[in-house]
């Protein structure tokens, strides 16, 4: 199958000398990243943590607003591998792009530490040397891994007959889990710069479409991604049957549909 999934954007970021990232692609390396979390789940978190992606005039907020599941299901015909690799890809690709928008706020004076919801994420070297970074180095760190990643021929095959290798399936949940690090500081820690820009509908969108994903193919732990549920019940809420009150004039979901929070 002839494709172009490997033509990639790739966005220059702060260097990051210490990037030994290579001898990552030995298909043995179990986990790269780990996370300290700062509080225990549930407890409730302190007044100035109020997070302003989860205002409803921010949510309500989409570039599109069908179906999702529907966009990510495997479609019949369709290698699997082959269609992880391709949603893989472009995901890389979208979630650099969004970096890239406000990548001048993300500095080592702005973020000392990659975090999200009270997690800092610690990048671990080849050989598991926790290492203290600063949000814009993580995130070159995972651009740089995943980038090589998606443009090894031998990872992810482009040439027909090429096989996928057989650690293909953990290696793309790999990439997945920085993906979602990569957008998780995005809400937490440059959302107002988002907005600044009107840029929100593009991000709620991407994240929107990335947690679905993820979701169908179980590509990320729900460990990992829990930070977060709050905005991905209201993001990801799937649309909502054909509307009852006989006023409605289209099926079309209203956006305070979008705004519902259900309880875990
Ligand atoms: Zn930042």
């Amino acid at each position: 199958m002839v494709h172009s999934r490997n033509e990639t954007i790739h966005i220059s970021f702060p260097k990051n000398e210490d990037c030994t990232l290579c001898p990552l692609l030995g298909f043995s390396v179990t986990t790269s990243l780990r996370k300290s979390k700062t509080k225990p789940n549930g407890k409730k978190p302190p007044a100035e943590e109020k997070k302003q992606y989860l205002e409803a005039e921010f949510t309500k907020v989409r570039v599109v607003d069908f179906d999702l599941k529907e966009l990510v299901m495997l479609p019949r015909e369709i290698d699997l591998n082959e269609w992880l690799a391709s949603n893989t890809t472009t995901f890389f690709n979208l979630i650099n792009l969004q970096y890239s928008t406000i990548s001048e706020f993300c500095t080592g004076d702005t973020c000392q530490a990659m975090t999200a919801c009270n997690t800092i994420y610690y990048w671990y070297d080849e050989r598991g040397k926790k290492t203290k970074c600063t949000a814009p180095q993580y995130v070159d760190f995972v651009m740089s891994l995943v980038q090589k990643l998606v443009t090894d021929d031998d990872i992810f095959p482009t040439k027909y007959g090429k096989e996928f290798p057989n650690a293909f399936e953990s290696l793309v949940k790999k990439i997945c889990r920085y993906l979602f690090h990569v957008l998780a500081h995005l809400f937490w820690a440059h959302f107002k710069e988002t907005v600044a820009l009107d840029l929100q509908g593009h991000l709620n969108t991407l994240y929107a479409h990335f947690i679905v994903f993820v979701r169908e193919f179980n590509l990320v732990d729900p460990k990992e991604t829990c930070i977060m549920d709050d905005l991905s019940e209201i993001l990801c809420a799937p649309a909502p049957p054909a509307p009852a009150a006989p006023s409605s004039p289209t099926s079309a979901p209203s956006p305070s549909s979008h705004n519902h929070v259900t309880e875990r």
